[in-house]
Protein backbone atom coordinates (compact mmCIF):
# COMPACT_ATOMS: atom_id res chain seq x y z
CA UNK A 1 0.00 0.00 0.00
CA UNK A 2 2.94 2.38 1.11
CA UNK A 3 5.51 2.15 -1.93
CA UNK A 4 8.47 3.01 0.62
CA UNK A 5 7.93 -0.78 2.82
CA UNK A 6 8.95 -3.33 1.09
CA UNK A 7 6.88 -6.38 0.75
CA UNK A 8 9.56 -8.89 1.39
CA UNK A 9 12.68 -8.30 3.02
CA UNK A 10 15.91 -7.70 0.92
CA UNK A 11 18.17 -10.46 1.80
CA UNK A 12 21.72 -8.73 3.29
CA UNK A 13 25.04 -9.91 5.05
CA UNK A 14 22.76 -10.11 8.30
CA UNK A 15 20.19 -12.55 8.74
CA UNK A 16 16.62 -11.27 9.81
CA UNK A 17 14.81 -12.78 13.26
CA UNK A 18 12.03 -15.31 12.82
CA UNK A 19 9.65 -12.28 13.92
CA UNK A 20 10.53 -8.65 13.98
CA UNK A 21 8.28 -5.47 14.88
CA UNK A 22 9.44 -2.35 12.54
CA UNK A 23 8.25 1.06 14.21
CA UNK A 24 8.38 3.88 11.79
CA UNK A 25 6.41 7.17 10.51
CA UNK A 26 4.21 7.49 7.85
CA UNK A 27 4.84 10.78 6.21
CA UNK A 28 3.08 12.61 3.64
CA UNK A 29 5.99 14.82 1.20
CA UNK A 30 5.03 18.70 1.15
CA UNK A 31 4.88 18.82 -2.35
CA UNK A 32 2.33 15.72 -2.90
CA UNK A 33 0.28 17.47 -0.17
CA UNK A 34 0.10 20.80 -2.14
CA UNK A 35 -0.85 18.17 -4.89
CA UNK A 36 -3.51 16.09 -3.73
CA UNK A 37 -4.98 19.43 -2.14
CA UNK A 38 -4.88 20.89 -5.86
CA UNK A 39 -6.41 17.20 -7.04
CA UNK A 40 -9.12 17.49 -4.27
CA UNK A 41 -10.34 21.49 -4.86
CA UNK A 42 -10.53 20.70 -8.51
CA UNK A 43 -13.16 17.74 -7.53
CA UNK A 44 -14.98 19.95 -5.02
CA UNK A 45 -13.83 17.69 -1.84
CA UNK A 46 -12.80 19.31 1.09
CA UNK A 47 -9.03 19.90 1.83
CA UNK A 48 -6.52 18.55 4.17
CA UNK A 49 -4.86 21.60 6.93
CA UNK A 50 -1.52 19.86 6.28
CA UNK A 51 0.26 17.47 5.57
CA UNK A 52 0.25 15.68 8.98
CA UNK A 53 -3.30 15.36 8.71
CA UNK A 54 -3.71 14.26 5.05
CA UNK A 55 -1.08 11.37 6.09
CA UNK A 56 -3.03 10.50 9.12
CA UNK A 57 -6.72 10.95 7.40
CA UNK A 58 -5.33 8.58 4.60
CA UNK A 59 -4.24 5.82 6.84
CA UNK A 60 -7.38 5.51 9.02
CA UNK A 61 -8.86 4.67 5.55
CA UNK A 62 -10.82 1.55 5.74
CA UNK A 63 -10.37 0.97 2.14
CA UNK A 64 -6.69 0.29 1.56
CA UNK A 65 -7.44 0.79 -2.20
CA UNK A 66 -8.07 5.06 -1.11
CA UNK A 67 -5.18 4.39 1.02
CA UNK A 68 -2.76 3.32 -1.64
CA UNK A 69 -3.94 6.39 -4.08
CA UNK A 70 -2.06 8.34 -1.69
CA UNK A 71 1.34 9.97 -2.15
CA UNK A 72 2.66 8.15 1.32
CA UNK A 73 6.08 7.65 2.25
CA UNK A 74 7.12 5.73 5.37
CA UNK A 75 10.37 6.09 7.20
CA UNK A 76 11.05 3.50 9.99
CA UNK A 77 12.85 4.36 13.12
CA UNK A 78 13.26 1.62 15.69
CA UNK A 79 12.33 -2.09 16.52
CA UNK A 80 9.58 -3.11 18.85
CA UNK A 81 9.08 -6.87 19.36
CA UNK A 82 12.02 -9.46 18.14
CA UNK A 83 12.14 -12.74 18.82
CA UNK A 84 15.90 -12.99 19.34
CA UNK A 85 18.21 -10.30 20.10
CA UNK A 86 20.34 -9.63 17.23
CA UNK A 87 20.91 -5.77 17.96
CA UNK A 88 23.50 -4.44 20.67
CA UNK A 89 22.62 -0.87 19.88
CA UNK A 90 19.93 1.30 18.05
CA UNK A 91 22.21 2.22 15.59
CA UNK A 92 22.99 -1.76 14.34
CA UNK A 93 18.75 -1.63 14.24
CA UNK A 94 18.66 1.46 12.05
CA UNK A 95 21.42 -0.36 9.59
CA UNK A 96 20.04 -3.43 9.55
CA UNK A 97 16.64 -1.68 8.84
CA UNK A 98 18.07 -0.03 5.76
CA UNK A 99 20.33 -3.07 4.20
CA UNK A 100 16.64 -5.33 4.58
CA UNK A 101 15.23 -2.48 1.84
CA UNK A 102 13.59 0.13 4.65
CA UNK A 103 13.78 3.87 4.27
CA UNK A 104 15.27 5.45 7.06
CA UNK A 105 15.44 9.22 7.50
CA UNK A 106 18.83 10.73 5.96
CA UNK A 107 19.50 12.25 8.99
CA UNK A 108 20.00 9.60 11.15
CA UNK A 109 23.18 10.69 13.31
CA UNK A 110 25.38 8.76 16.14
CA UNK A 111 26.19 11.25 18.44
CA UNK A 112 28.68 11.24 20.77
CA UNK A 113 28.56 14.31 22.83
CA UNK A 114 25.89 16.67 24.33
CA UNK A 115 27.68 19.63 22.39
CA UNK A 116 27.00 17.50 19.24
CA UNK A 117 23.63 16.83 20.25
CA UNK A 118 22.25 20.44 20.46
CA UNK A 119 25.04 21.50 17.45
CA UNK A 120 23.12 19.03 15.56
CA UNK A 121 19.27 20.44 16.73
CA UNK A 122 20.90 23.89 15.75
CA UNK A 123 21.65 22.73 12.24
CA UNK A 124 18.59 21.03 11.84
CA UNK A 125 16.06 23.70 13.03
CA UNK A 126 18.16 26.12 10.47
CA UNK A 127 17.83 24.09 7.08
CA UNK A 128 13.95 22.46 8.65
CA UNK A 129 12.19 24.47 5.82
CA UNK A 130 14.36 23.48 2.68
CA UNK A 131 12.87 19.88 3.97
CA UNK A 132 11.03 18.14 1.68
CA UNK A 133 8.60 17.30 4.35
CA UNK A 134 7.56 19.43 7.65
CA UNK A 135 9.21 18.33 11.10
CA UNK A 136 8.74 19.54 14.26
CA UNK A 137 11.77 18.66 15.80
CA UNK A 138 14.04 15.90 16.51
CA UNK A 139 14.54 12.76 19.23
CA UNK A 140 17.24 11.93 20.50
CA UNK A 141 17.84 8.21 21.38
CA UNK A 142 20.25 6.36 24.15
CA UNK A 143 22.04 4.30 21.42
CA UNK A 144 22.82 1.04 23.58
CA UNK A 145 20.00 -1.33 24.18
CA UNK A 146 20.59 -2.61 27.63
CA UNK A 147 20.92 0.95 28.87
CA UNK A 148 17.48 1.89 26.99
CA UNK A 149 16.47 -1.51 28.89
CA UNK A 150 18.02 -0.29 32.23
CA UNK A 151 16.12 3.09 31.66
CA UNK A 152 13.09 1.96 31.05
CA UNK A 153 9.66 3.93 30.36
CA UNK A 154 7.30 5.76 32.29
CA UNK A 155 3.56 5.87 31.62
CA UNK A 156 4.14 4.64 27.80
CA UNK A 157 7.01 7.21 27.26
CA UNK A 158 10.30 6.15 27.07
CA UNK A 159 13.28 7.91 29.25
CA UNK A 160 15.69 6.94 26.56
CA UNK A 161 14.32 9.10 24.14
CA UNK A 162 13.97 13.04 24.52
CA UNK A 163 12.19 14.98 22.19
CA UNK A 164 13.16 18.07 21.18
CA UNK A 165 10.90 20.21 19.57
CA UNK A 166 11.49 23.28 17.46
CA UNK A 167 9.88 26.58 18.31
CA UNK A 168 6.64 27.44 17.15
CA UNK A 169 6.25 29.84 13.83
CA UNK A 170 5.47 32.92 14.50
CA UNK A 171 3.90 35.79 12.01
CA UNK A 172 2.20 38.80 12.23
CA UNK A 173 -0.91 40.03 10.97
CA UNK A 174 -4.11 42.06 11.39
CA UNK A 175 -7.02 41.49 13.23
CA UNK A 176 -10.15 42.25 11.09
CA UNK A 177 -12.56 40.91 13.31
CA UNK A 178 -13.73 38.83 16.77
CA UNK A 179 -16.68 36.73 16.39
CA UNK A 180 -18.02 34.19 19.14
CA UNK A 181 -18.24 30.71 18.97
CA UNK A 182 -20.66 28.64 20.79
CA UNK A 183 -19.56 25.35 21.94
CA UNK A 184 -21.39 22.10 22.88
CA UNK A 185 -21.30 22.97 26.55
CA UNK A 186 -22.60 26.59 25.90
CA UNK A 187 -19.08 28.07 26.50
CA UNK A 188 -18.53 31.12 24.34
CA UNK A 189 -15.54 31.21 22.51
CA UNK A 190 -13.92 34.71 21.13
CA UNK A 191 -12.47 33.63 17.79
CA UNK A 192 -10.41 36.48 15.94
CA UNK A 193 -10.66 36.39 12.13
CA UNK A 194 -7.35 37.71 10.62
CA UNK A 195 -5.62 38.79 7.55
CA UNK A 196 -4.33 35.46 6.12
CA UNK A 197 -1.11 34.86 6.53
CA UNK A 198 1.15 31.98 6.05
CA UNK A 199 3.09 30.61 8.88
CA UNK A 200 5.20 28.13 8.42
CA UNK A 201 3.55 26.89 5.05
CA UNK A 202 -0.39 27.08 6.49
CA UNK A 203 -2.31 30.04 5.77
CA UNK A 204 -3.80 31.36 9.06
CA UNK A 205 -7.38 33.25 8.94
CA UNK A 206 -8.60 32.51 12.75
CA UNK A 207 -6.91 31.94 16.11
CA UNK A 208 -8.96 31.58 19.14
CA UNK A 209 -8.57 33.89 21.78
CA UNK A 210 -9.80 31.96 24.95
CA UNK A 211 -11.75 34.39 26.93
CA UNK A 212 -12.63 37.71 28.05
CA UNK A 213 -10.19 37.48 30.73
CA UNK A 214 -7.25 36.58 28.07
CA UNK A 215 -8.30 39.62 25.49
CA UNK A 216 -8.18 41.76 28.68
CA UNK A 217 -4.68 40.55 29.49
CA UNK A 218 -3.37 40.92 26.29
CA UNK A 219 -5.33 43.68 25.59
CA UNK A 220 -6.13 42.61 21.77
CA UNK A 221 -8.38 45.25 19.96
CA UNK A 222 -10.26 44.64 16.78
CA UNK A 223 -7.83 46.59 14.07
CA UNK A 224 -4.77 45.53 16.12
CA UNK A 225 -1.76 44.14 14.75
CA UNK A 226 -0.22 41.03 16.13
CA UNK A 227 1.78 38.33 16.91
CA UNK A 228 0.58 34.96 16.04
CA UNK A 229 2.07 31.45 16.41
CA UNK A 230 1.72 27.81 15.42
CA UNK A 231 2.66 24.97 17.15
CA UNK A 232 2.15 21.79 15.29
CA UNK A 233 -1.13 21.09 14.90
CA UNK A 234 -2.60 23.19 17.38
CA UNK A 235 -4.86 26.51 16.60
CA UNK A 236 -3.16 29.48 16.04
CA UNK A 237 -2.37 31.65 18.86
CA UNK A 238 -1.84 35.38 19.15
CA UNK A 239 0.60 35.67 21.42
CA UNK A 240 0.75 39.32 21.32
CA UNK A 241 -0.42 42.88 19.83
CA UNK A 242 1.83 45.09 18.47
CA UNK A 243 1.52 48.35 19.98
CA UNK A 244 3.73 50.24 18.02
CA UNK A 245 1.48 49.80 15.32
CA UNK A 246 -1.99 51.29 16.75
CA UNK A 247 -3.38 53.75 15.15
CA UNK A 248 -6.11 55.12 17.95
CA UNK A 249 -9.09 53.42 15.82
CA UNK A 250 -8.99 49.96 16.89
CA UNK A 251 -12.44 48.88 19.13
CA UNK A 252 -11.70 47.22 22.39
CA UNK A 253 -14.07 43.78 22.37
CA UNK A 254 -16.72 42.82 24.82
CA UNK A 255 -18.24 39.58 25.48
CA UNK A 256 -22.31 39.85 23.89
CA UNK A 257 -25.32 39.14 26.48
CA UNK A 258 -27.18 37.11 24.70
CA UNK A 259 -26.04 34.36 23.14
CA UNK A 260 -25.45 34.34 19.43
CA UNK A 261 -27.03 31.33 18.17
CA UNK A 262 -30.30 31.35 20.10
CA UNK A 263 -30.36 35.13 21.79
CA UNK A 264 -30.58 33.15 25.29
CA UNK A 265 -28.88 35.03 28.39
CA UNK A 266 -25.14 34.83 28.65
CA UNK A 267 -24.06 34.48 32.29
CA UNK A 268 -20.35 34.44 33.80
CA UNK A 269 -20.10 32.23 36.96
CA UNK A 270 -18.17 33.46 39.84
CA UNK A 271 -14.55 32.06 39.42
CA UNK A 272 -15.12 30.83 35.80
CA UNK A 273 -13.21 32.10 33.34
CA UNK A 274 -16.15 30.92 30.53
CA UNK A 275 -18.98 33.04 29.54
CA UNK A 276 -22.09 30.64 29.10
CA UNK A 277 -25.11 29.88 27.14
CA UNK A 278 -27.68 29.17 29.59
CA UNK A 279 -30.83 28.32 27.00
CA UNK A 280 -30.72 24.13 27.26
CA UNK A 281 -32.20 24.32 23.82
CA UNK A 282 -29.28 26.33 22.48
CA UNK A 283 -29.49 24.83 19.02
CA UNK A 284 -25.50 25.31 18.94
CA UNK A 285 -25.61 23.03 22.19
CA UNK A 286 -27.55 20.89 20.86
CA UNK A 287 -25.45 20.64 17.46
CA UNK A 288 -22.30 20.33 19.38
CA UNK A 289 -23.77 17.46 21.42
CA UNK A 290 -24.31 15.74 18.73
CA UNK A 291 -20.91 16.36 16.78
CA UNK A 292 -19.03 14.84 19.67
CA UNK A 293 -21.67 11.77 19.84
CA UNK A 294 -20.82 10.67 16.39
CA UNK A 295 -17.04 11.67 16.43
CA UNK A 296 -14.09 9.32 16.42
CA UNK A 297 -13.80 10.01 20.46
CA UNK A 298 -17.58 8.76 20.96
CA UNK A 299 -19.42 6.66 18.65
CA UNK A 300 -17.70 7.45 15.41
CA UNK A 301 -20.41 7.58 12.97
CA UNK A 302 -18.45 7.88 9.36
CA UNK A 303 -19.59 10.79 7.33
CA UNK A 304 -21.54 12.15 9.88
CA UNK A 305 -19.40 15.81 9.94
CA UNK A 306 -20.43 19.31 11.34
CA UNK A 307 -22.32 20.62 8.32
CA UNK A 308 -24.21 17.45 7.91
CA UNK A 309 -25.45 17.93 11.58
CA UNK A 310 -25.88 21.05 11.48
CA UNK A 311 -28.37 20.67 8.71
CA UNK A 312 -30.28 17.87 10.13
CA UNK A 313 -30.61 20.44 13.23
CA UNK A 314 -32.21 23.24 11.36
CA UNK A 315 -34.41 20.94 9.44
CA UNK A 316 -35.79 19.60 12.74
CA UNK A 317 -34.76 16.02 11.83
CA UNK A 318 -32.69 15.42 14.83
CA UNK A 319 -33.17 16.72 18.29
CA UNK A 320 -30.89 14.50 20.01
CA UNK A 321 -28.08 11.84 19.38
CA UNK A 322 -30.83 9.19 19.86
CA UNK A 323 -32.98 10.66 16.81
CA UNK A 324 -29.94 9.68 14.39
CA UNK A 325 -31.07 6.10 14.86
CA UNK A 326 -34.46 6.87 13.82
CA UNK A 327 -33.43 8.92 10.63
CA UNK A 328 -34.85 7.55 7.12
CA UNK A 329 -33.92 7.30 3.40
CA UNK A 330 -36.57 9.69 2.54
CA UNK A 331 -35.75 12.17 5.23
CA UNK A 332 -31.70 12.04 4.47
CA UNK A 333 -32.64 12.74 0.70
CA UNK A 334 -34.28 16.14 1.45
CA UNK A 335 -31.04 17.55 2.71
CA UNK A 336 -28.68 19.41 0.41
CA UNK A 337 -26.60 17.81 -1.49
CA UNK A 338 -26.99 14.36 -0.57
CA UNK A 339 -27.21 11.68 -3.40
CA UNK A 340 -28.73 8.49 -2.90
CA UNK A 341 -25.09 6.51 -2.28
CA UNK A 342 -23.93 8.95 0.12
CA UNK A 343 -27.78 8.37 1.81
CA UNK A 344 -27.28 4.90 2.34
CA UNK A 345 -23.96 5.06 3.61
CA UNK A 346 -24.61 7.34 5.84
CA UNK A 347 -27.20 4.81 7.16
CA UNK A 348 -25.26 1.72 7.26
CA UNK A 349 -22.90 4.09 9.26
CA UNK A 350 -25.30 4.79 11.68
CA UNK A 351 -26.07 1.10 11.63
CA UNK A 352 -22.43 0.03 12.44
CA UNK A 353 -22.52 2.68 15.49
CA UNK A 354 -24.84 0.30 17.21
CA UNK A 355 -22.04 -2.11 18.93
CA UNK A 356 -19.93 0.45 20.60
CA UNK A 357 -17.57 -0.09 23.69
CA UNK A 358 -19.36 0.91 27.07
CA UNK A 359 -16.28 3.34 27.67
CA UNK A 360 -16.90 4.72 24.09
CA UNK A 361 -20.63 5.17 24.75
CA UNK A 362 -20.27 6.92 28.06
CA UNK A 363 -18.16 9.47 26.63
CA UNK A 364 -19.91 10.06 23.75
CA UNK A 365 -22.55 11.13 26.12
CA UNK A 366 -20.78 14.27 26.98
CA UNK A 367 -21.24 14.58 30.71
CA UNK A 368 -19.77 17.56 31.67
CA UNK A 369 -16.11 17.19 33.27
CA UNK A 370 -16.21 13.50 31.76
CA UNK A 371 -13.75 12.86 28.95
CA UNK A 372 -11.96 9.55 27.34
CA UNK A 373 -10.25 8.75 30.70
CA UNK A 374 -12.92 9.13 33.18
CA UNK A 375 -15.27 6.94 31.09
CA UNK A 376 -12.88 4.22 30.40
CA UNK A 377 -12.63 4.52 34.66
CA UNK A 378 -16.61 4.19 34.94
CA UNK A 379 -17.26 1.41 32.16
CA UNK A 380 -14.73 -0.70 34.40
CA UNK A 381 -16.41 0.16 37.26
CA UNK A 382 -20.08 -0.03 36.75
CA UNK A 383 -19.94 -2.03 33.51
CA UNK A 384 -23.38 -1.27 32.35
CA UNK A 385 -25.15 2.26 31.69
CA UNK A 386 -27.79 1.50 33.62
CA UNK A 387 -25.68 0.87 36.52
CA UNK A 388 -23.72 3.99 36.07
CA UNK A 389 -27.28 6.23 35.50
CA UNK A 390 -28.42 4.88 39.01
CA UNK A 391 -24.76 5.72 40.67
CA UNK A 392 -24.95 7.64 43.84
CA UNK A 393 -22.59 10.06 44.42
CA UNK A 394 -20.91 8.24 47.32
CA UNK A 395 -20.75 4.99 45.11
CA UNK A 396 -19.17 7.18 42.26
CA UNK A 397 -15.99 9.18 44.24
CA UNK A 398 -14.90 5.49 45.09
CA UNK A 399 -14.04 5.00 41.51
CA UNK A 400 -10.13 6.48 41.18
CA UNK A 401 -9.73 9.81 40.00
CA UNK A 402 -13.48 10.95 40.62
CA UNK A 403 -14.20 14.01 42.71
CA UNK A 404 -16.80 15.46 43.92
CA UNK A 405 -17.10 17.63 41.62
CA UNK A 406 -17.23 15.25 38.58
CA UNK A 407 -19.69 13.01 40.77
CA UNK A 408 -22.04 15.47 40.77
CA UNK A 409 -22.21 16.75 37.31
CA UNK A 410 -22.50 12.44 36.60
CA UNK A 411 -25.84 12.15 38.79
CA UNK A 412 -26.98 15.65 37.67
CA UNK A 413 -26.74 14.64 33.70
CA UNK A 414 -28.32 11.16 34.32
CA UNK A 415 -31.12 12.78 36.74
CA UNK A 416 -31.72 15.44 34.07
CA UNK A 417 -35.25 14.58 31.93
CA UNK A 418 -33.15 15.35 28.85
CA UNK A 419 -31.12 12.59 29.18
CA UNK A 420 -33.48 9.67 30.02
CA UNK A 421 -35.39 10.49 27.14
CA UNK A 422 -31.93 10.35 25.19
CA UNK A 423 -31.26 6.66 26.81
CA UNK A 424 -34.66 5.71 25.99
CA UNK A 425 -34.16 6.40 22.25
CA UNK A 426 -30.72 4.94 22.37
CA UNK A 427 -32.16 1.73 23.89
CA UNK A 428 -35.13 1.56 21.70
CA UNK A 429 -33.00 1.72 18.52
CA UNK A 430 -31.00 -1.22 19.81
CA UNK A 431 -27.75 0.69 20.72
CA UNK A 432 -25.83 -1.88 23.31
CA UNK A 433 -22.20 -1.83 24.35
CA UNK A 434 -20.51 -4.68 23.06
CA UNK A 435 -19.02 -5.41 25.99
CA UNK A 436 -22.15 -4.89 28.96
CA UNK A 437 -23.18 -7.21 30.73
CA UNK A 438 -20.04 -9.04 31.70
CA UNK A 439 -20.00 -8.80 35.31
CA UNK A 440 -17.16 -6.06 35.68
CA UNK A 441 -13.95 -8.03 36.19
CA UNK A 442 -12.16 -4.73 38.21
CA UNK A 443 -14.95 -3.61 40.90
CA UNK A 444 -15.81 -5.50 44.24
CA UNK A 445 -17.37 -2.91 46.10
CA UNK A 446 -16.50 -3.79 49.77
CA UNK A 447 -17.66 -2.75 53.04
CA UNK A 448 -14.59 -2.16 54.43
CA UNK A 449 -12.55 -0.67 51.68
CA UNK A 450 -15.63 1.03 49.30
CA UNK A 451 -14.97 5.20 49.31
CA UNK A 452 -12.41 4.77 52.30
CA UNK A 453 -9.06 6.54 51.66
CA UNK A 454 -5.40 4.52 52.26
CA UNK A 455 -1.94 5.75 52.85
CA UNK A 456 0.78 4.02 52.71
CA UNK A 457 3.75 4.48 54.72
CA UNK A 458 7.36 2.53 55.32
CA UNK A 459 7.93 -0.56 53.48
CA UNK A 460 5.85 -3.75 52.70
CA UNK A 461 7.52 -6.53 53.00
CA UNK A 462 4.75 -8.97 50.52
CA UNK A 463 4.36 -6.36 47.98
CA UNK A 464 5.07 -3.12 46.63
CA UNK A 465 3.58 -0.10 47.34
CA UNK A 466 1.70 0.01 43.58
CA UNK A 467 0.36 -3.25 44.43
CA UNK A 468 -1.12 -2.87 47.46
CA UNK A 469 -2.80 0.58 45.96
CA UNK A 470 -4.09 -1.31 43.05
CA UNK A 471 -5.68 -3.94 45.76
CA UNK A 472 -7.02 -1.16 47.40
CA UNK A 473 -8.58 0.26 44.18
CA UNK A 474 -10.36 -2.91 42.98
CA UNK A 475 -11.96 -2.90 46.07
CA UNK A 476 -13.57 0.93 45.79
CA UNK A 477 -10.90 2.58 47.68
CA UNK A 478 -8.76 5.00 47.53
CA UNK A 479 -4.89 5.99 47.64
CA UNK A 480 -3.25 8.80 48.83
CA UNK A 481 0.33 9.91 48.79
CA UNK A 482 0.13 11.84 52.42
CA UNK A 483 -1.67 11.97 55.48
CA UNK A 484 -4.56 14.82 55.94
CA UNK A 485 -7.78 14.45 58.02
CA UNK A 486 -9.61 12.74 55.05
CA UNK A 487 -7.34 9.71 55.71
CA UNK A 488 -9.59 7.00 56.90
CA UNK A 489 -6.75 4.49 57.25
CA UNK A 490 -3.01 4.65 57.63
CA UNK A 491 -0.92 0.92 56.66
CA UNK A 492 2.14 0.98 58.30
CA UNK A 493 5.21 -0.87 57.09
CA UNK A 494 8.65 -1.52 58.18
CA UNK A 495 10.32 1.84 59.59
CA UNK A 496 7.32 3.88 58.77
CA UNK A 497 8.11 7.77 59.31
CA UNK A 498 6.31 11.06 59.94
CA UNK A 499 3.32 10.03 58.17
CA UNK A 500 2.61 7.36 61.22
CA UNK A 501 3.53 10.46 63.54
CA UNK A 502 1.12 12.68 61.40
CA UNK A 503 -1.87 10.02 61.55
CA UNK A 504 -1.43 9.54 65.30
CA UNK A 505 -1.63 13.20 66.06
CA UNK A 506 -4.68 12.93 63.65
CA UNK A 507 -6.09 10.12 65.34
CA UNK A 508 -6.26 7.85 62.46
CA UNK A 509 -6.66 4.25 62.40
CA UNK A 510 -3.18 2.48 62.03
CA UNK A 511 -3.20 -1.16 59.99
CA UNK A 512 -0.22 -2.97 60.67
CA UNK A 513 0.88 -5.12 56.76
CA UNK A 514 -0.35 -8.29 58.91
CA UNK A 515 -4.22 -6.65 59.27
CA UNK A 516 -4.20 -5.16 56.30
CA UNK A 517 -3.33 -8.27 54.36
CA UNK A 518 -6.21 -10.16 56.79
CA UNK A 519 -8.36 -7.52 55.69
CA UNK A 520 -8.01 -7.99 51.57
CA UNK A 521 -8.28 -12.31 52.08
CA UNK A 522 -11.66 -11.31 53.78
CA UNK A 523 -12.77 -8.84 51.28
ZN1 LIG B 1 -27.43 29.75 22.93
Amino acid sequence: TIPTIPLAIIPSSLEPPALIEIRGEVVMRTEAFKKLNRKREEAGEPLFANPRNAAAGSLRQLDSRITAKRPLDFFAYGVGTISENIFSTHWEALMALKSWGFQISEFCRRLFHLEEAIDFYRHMSSIRSTLPYEIDGIVLKVDSLSLQERLGTVSRSPRWALACKFPAHQETTVIEDIVVQVGRTGVLTPVAIMRPVNIGGVTVTRATLHNQDEIDRKDIRIGDTVLVERAGDVIPEVVKVIEGKRQGTEKPFQMPLTCPECGGKVVREAGEAAHRCINPECPAKVKGGIIHFASRAGLDIEGLGEKLVNQLVDRNLVKDAGDLFFLTKESLLSLDRMADKSAENLLSAIERAKKPSLARLINALGIPLVGETTARSLAEHFGSLENLAKAKAEELTAVPDIGPEVAREIVNFFSNKKTRDLLDKLAQAGVIPDDSGKPSSHMRFSPFFGGKTFVFTGTLSRMTREEARREVEKRGGKTSDSVSRKTDYVVAGEQAGSKLLKARSYHIPILTEEEFLLRLEEE
